[in-house]
């Protein structure tokens, strides 16, 4: 079993699917369970704007717990205090599908408030999320303009009444997000990295890297995905308590990646976006795959852009000697490069910040 499982492309119903045929979840099911969903639905805005889960993803989802003879399946979330659950159901896709497969909505806002004591705090959570038997949260890989990033731990907030929500913030967030984590314990976690938003969580500035990742642990998720979005584990400090609370560990050097159809990363052309636009003048790009542009756009944006010859990136530079700075293995052949296919933007950045100093 690995320790993190990703697919890349844009199929993304197969995509899911796939991934759960490979980590063999059907062996963690029977037929009497009760499964839920809970997506981020945070605002109602379609997911191609980068802030919420596609809904594609989740129709794998409920096709493979279908095939696995899974019938009580509940698709669970509490919209942002100020927008309505019901509506973003209906905008992002979500009413159509649950009513295709059977699945019944749940607003967690309309829910029951349950007590539950975490390292020092009451917490408040809705009883949907605690009552299921198996519960799979799928979240978007995106940044936060609070808590810089929000992927698998931050989602479950939609798991908490709107009181709650608003005592989170009093709180700053980041200790009641940790402890949140160890009282709601999701069973499988399945990443929606397909465009998700640099810096806001409403969306706007989406950035396609096409690719989904499932795994287990909520914090290796998180920490692996940070690196791919160009920050540190410990630069997350929600990330870094959840970590000293023990709900999980750090990605490292042992973490086992399991990868499917790395030749269909997407090429570059499909990064789209303002943020993508804004930092194209930093890139001398041939052939790159989307998920490398997306990861050197997420480093450049970190950094404040670069100063010297634009950074050479894409597959059209393989076997050649060049001159300057690239990204990914492709540009082995450049006089300096960063490793990896893709690379993570937090070593990008780290490079490219060695750089301006000139070392
Ligand atoms: S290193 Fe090359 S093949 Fe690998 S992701 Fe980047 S562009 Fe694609």
């Amino acid at each position: 079993m690995a320790d993190i499982y990703i697919n890349y492309g844009t199929r993304l119903s197969d995509m899911a699917y796939e991934l759960m045929q490979e980590a063999r979840i059907k062996d963690r099911l029977h037929p009497g369970m009760s499964v839920g969903i809970k997506p981020n639905l945070a605002v109602a805005r379609p997911a191609d704007g980068g802030a919420t889960t596609h809904p594609e993803i989740v129709e794998g989802i409920l096709r493979y717990l279908r095939d696995a003879g899974i019938r009580n399946i509940v698709i669970l979330e509490g919209s942002w205090v100020g927008d309505s659950t019901r509506r973003a159901f209906r905008i992002c896709g979500y009413a159509a599908l649950a009513e295709q497969y059977g699945a019944a909505l749940v607003d967690t806002k309309e829910d029951k408030p349950v007590k539950r004591d975490a390292h020092g705090l009451s917490l408040s959570l809705c009883e949907s999320a605690l009552s299921v038997d198996y519960l799979i949260n799928v979240p978007v890989l995106k940044g936060h303009c609070q808590t810089d990033l929000t992927c698998c731990l931050k989602n479950l907030k939609g798991c908490i009444p709107d009181s709650e929500k608003r005592r989170f913030h009093t709180m700053g967030l980041h200790k009641p997000i940790a402890a949140l984590n160890t009282v709601l314990r999701p069973d499988l976690h399945i990443i929606d990295s397909v465009c998700g938003d640099l810096s806001f969580e409403e969306g706007g500035n989406p950035v396609e890297a096409n690719r989904l990742l499932l795994g287990f642990d909520p914090v290796l998720l998180d920490s692996y995905g940070a690196q791919l979005i160009g920050y540190e584990p410990d630069d997350i400090e929600h990330l870094r308590i959840a970590r000293d609370y023990g709900v999980g560990s750090y990605a490292d050097e042992e973490t086992e990646i399991v990868t499917l159809h790395s030749d269909n990363k997407p090429a570059a052309a499909a990064v789209r976006g303002a943020a993508a636009g804004k930092y194209r003048r930093y890139i001398d790009e041939d052939g790159a795959c989307s998920a490398c542009y997306a990861a050197l756009v997420f480093a450049l944006k970190k950094t404040g852009g670069f100063r010297g010859e634009p950074i050479k990136i894409g597959q059209g530079f393989k076997g050649k000697a060049v001159k300057g700075f690239g990204v990914g293995d492709c540009t082995a052949g450049c006089d300096r490069y960063v490793k990896g296919c893709p690379p993570k933007a937090s070593e990008i950045a780290a490079r490219i910040e060695q750089l301006r100093w000139g070392k």
